[in-house]
C-alpha cells in the first residue's frame, strides 16, 4: 500500500511509536483486556487496514489478541465476518475507509468503551500517564493536556506528535489518525 506493508509482527512496535493516541490506546486496551467492543474494533480495525495490514494478517492479529478469552473457533464464528466485511469481502463489498478526527472526537461511549478521542475522553491524570508511557516530552505533555482542557483536541494531538517525534511546532491540528501516522514518512520513516 501507500504506507508500505504492515504485519502482525511489527504492529505493537509501530503502535508505540507511530500511532496517534486514539489508536495506541485501543491497542493497549485490546492487549490487556483481550477484547474490544464494537466501536473500538471498528475504529482500530479500519485504521489498521488503512495503514496496510492485509486481511489475512488482520484475522491473525485479532484472533490472537482475543485469545484466550475468546477461543479461535468462537472468534471465527463471531468476529471474523465483520473483519472481512470491513475489507470489502462480505455483504455489499464496500471498501470502508478509516474514520477522521471529527468523527472520532464525536464518538461517545460507556465506561467499557475505549474508542473515541482520548484527548476528549480521558481525565487529566490518565492522559498524562498515557503520554508518559509513549515517552512524550514532558513540556509537550503539559501543552497537550492544557489544549485538551480547552477543548482543542486535535491541537493537543499535534502537541503530542511534536513531543514524541521531537519536531518543531506544526501550528495546525491533526485531521485524521492516518495523517498522524503518515507524518513520520517525510523524516525518512523506517
Ligand atoms: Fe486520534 Fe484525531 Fe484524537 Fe489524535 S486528534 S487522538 S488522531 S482522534
Amino acid at each position: 500500500t501507500k504506507y508500505g506493508d504492515v504485519s502482525v509482527a511489527t504492529l505493537h512496535q509501530l503502535a508505540s511509536r507511530h500511532f496517534p493516541l486514539c489508536m495506541s490506546h485501543l491497542m493497549a486496551a485490546l492487549h490487556s483486556e483481550r477484547h474490544l467492543r464494537h466501536g473500538g474494533r471498528q475504529q482500530l480495525g479500519l485504521f489498521l487496514k488503512a495503514i496496510g495490514l492485509p486481511l489475512e494478517e488482520a484475522l491473525i492479529f485479532w484472533r490472537s489478541e482475543f485469545a484466550p478469552r475468546t477461543p479461535a473457533d468462537q472468534f471465527d464464528k463471531q468476529y471474523a465476518y465483520n473483519i472481512r466485511h470491513n475489507y470489502g469481502r462480505e455483504g455489499k463489498r464496500t471498501d470502508y475507509t478509516a474514520h477522521n478526527c471529527t468523527t472520532i472526537v464525536g464518538f461517545s461511549g460507556g465506561p467499557g468503551d475505549h474508542h473515541g478521542c482520548p484527548y476528549r475522553r480521558l481525565d487529566e491524570p490518565s492522559l498524562r500517564a498515557a503520554l508518559g508511557r509513549l515517552r512524550c516530552d514532558d513540556r509537550k505533555i503539559e501543552e497537550a493536556v492544557s489544549k485538551a482542557r480547552d477543548g482543542h483536541y486535535q491541537l493537543a494531538c499535534a502537541a503530542a506528535f511534536e513531543g514524541m517525534h521531537r519536531v518543531p511546532e506544526m501550528d495546525v491540528g491533526i485531521s485524521a489518525p492516518l495523517q498522524y501516522y503518515a507524518g513520520r514518512l517525510p523524516r525518512g520513516g523506517e
